[in-house]
């Protein structure tokens, strides 16, 4: 039986083969205006990505996603584990963003800004092209030596390592990062195992998974088709111009020694060989596009050479290449703003609402209440205080009503280091007399050192005697 049976006529995906085997990149650098411009864009980002965790505001850290206390900073605030509310309004706020900026500029965010791609393309595969070189469509020379090789993988790993470590410090905070650091792999192997962990999914990602991460992992990508309208920026190829594509050439001459109309393209494939993910541009707009901008620089440098004018291939919209009026002012772009004006009244509104502190006043599981020796009923209670401000806070508790109850604190001291959550045991100690049907309720005041106090209505359980 003839294997064409089976062999789809195209390729179904860019980085496929006919036979399903992956089909490997090895994109060629186009250079032009917009790579200068990527290229010093990236090298800001990098620097900013690699210091936002050195950055400290009034003794904050700037950005610190602590997700083993539940404590996420974010522009130096402080969401806890209580500000459930809060941080929702900001996730939705946040997404929201995302969809202005997507329908506005389309996928700039993917070409020019994505770690994915700045460490991709100016970081690793500069590595590559400098150790197995170049040639034809962009892949590595025949007969590298394996020295060249060997040493290519030790960079990336070094680099890996500068990354991991990095990325962790995004989670556990560059003091204690450095602490990990310094500390030797025997006397704490779990630190040393997370960091190599996150090490190995560099490396795995920059060496081996590559543009897949952008084709079928990243769930921005996938939703492209509905966060892109017709307006929305994208790269695009200039159908009308560039068609019919190929070269004049002599033996195509007419009877009358004509030669035929043909399209400012002439087929040579540069914007294909050039691309990070593999795909031909002309074939119209792709999820698989992350609008780098190198096929655009690429068919620029061909219009140079051929002296015709640039942007066959350029920044568009799918309406104006449709020869329509391209705006932008549209639905989305006007109900997404007012949306995210919502939300930050909301979060504003909640922000102002939420206290210095929070209190919850819980009941001890098992034998919730015991008679003393004097006759009383002590209940056993948990008081969890949240402290929301950024220097220690000490309160003070007790009961408002009825008179005669009495707390036994388990502490000496209320006291909460900065965003602290702590929970403190305390006995309720009250007259039976106070009891209706087992039931009584208090009335449990908490004031912190600065007079703002919240009060607890609780019931207390007792006998029904
Ligand atoms: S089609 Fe052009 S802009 Fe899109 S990913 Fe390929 S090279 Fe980049
Ligand atoms: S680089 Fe330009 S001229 Fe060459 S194939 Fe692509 S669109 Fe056509």
């Amino acid at each position: 039986m003839s294997n064409s049976i089976l062999e789809p006529e195209e390729h179904v995906l860019s980085t496929l083969e006919r036979d399903g085997s992956r089909r490997w990149l090895k994109p060629k650098l186009s250079k032009g205006k917009l790579l200068t411009l990527r290229r010093w864009m990236a090298y800001l980002l990098i620097a900013v990505f690699t210091l936002v965790p050195f950055i400290k505001i009034g003794g904050k850290p700037f950005v610190l996603l602590d997700i083993v206390a539940r404590r996420f900073t974010i522009f130096s605030f402080t969401f806890l584990p209580t500000d459930t509310i809060l941080l929702a309004i900001f996730m939705v706020g946040m997404l929201l963003t995302i969809f202005l900026f997507t329908a506005l500029f389309g996928r700039v965010w993917c070409g020019w800004a994505c770690p994915q791609t700045v460490y991709m393309e100016f970081v690793f595969r500069p590595i590559e092209r400098l150790f197995d070189g170049t040639q034809g469509r962009g892949g590595r020379k025949k007969d590298v030596p394996a020295w060249r090789i060997g040493a290519k993988y030790f960079v990336y790993f070094l680099v890996s390592v500068f990354l991991a470590n990095t990325f962790l410090s995004y989670f556990i905070g560059v003091e204690r990062l450095s602490h990990w650091v310094r500390q030797s792999p025997i006397d704490h192997p779990v630190p040393f195992l997370i960091m190599a962990l996150v090490t190995v999914a560099m490396m795995f990602d920059f060496c081996f998974f590559r543009e897949q991460m952008c084709l079928v992992a990243c769930p921005y990508g996938r939703f492209q088709s509905v966060l892109l309208d017709q307006n929305s920026l994208i790269v695009a190829y200039d159908q009308n111009r560039g068609e019919p594509r190929g070269k004049a050439k002599k033996s195509n001459a007419n009877s009358a020694g004509e030669l035929p109309v043909i399209g400012d393209c002439i087929d040579c494939g540069n914007c294909v060989t050039t691309c990070p993910t593999g795909i031909d541009i002309r074939g119209g707009l792709q999820m698989e596009c992350i609008n780098c901008t190198q096929c655009i620089d690429a068919c620029n440098s061909v219009m140079n050479k051929l002296g015709r004018s640039p942007n066959l291939i350029r920044y568009s919209s799918q309406s104006r290449d449709r020869g329509e009026k391209s705006g932008l002012l549209r639905a989305r772009t006007l109900i997404y703003p007012l949306l995210l004006a919502g939300i930050a009244t909301a979060f504003i509104t909640v922000f102002l609402a939420s206290k210095t502190f929070d209190a919850v006043i819980l009941r001890e599981p098992g034998n919730p209440s015991i008679i003393t020796e004097d006759g009383r009923v002590r209940n056993l209670l948990k008081l969890k205080l949240t402290n929301r401000r950024d220097e220690t806070m000490t309160f003070v508790a007790n009961v408002s009503e009825p008179n005669d109850v009495e707390l036994d604190l388990s502490e000496d001291a209320l006291e909460l280091e900065p965003n602290e959550t702590k929970t403190f045991h305390i006995g309720v100690i009250a007259p039976k007399s106070i009891f209706q049907f087992a039931r009584a309720t208090i009335l449990l005041q908490i004031e912190n050192d600065k007079g703002v106090s919240r009060t607890l209505r609780f019931k207390l359980i007792g006998p029904y005697d």
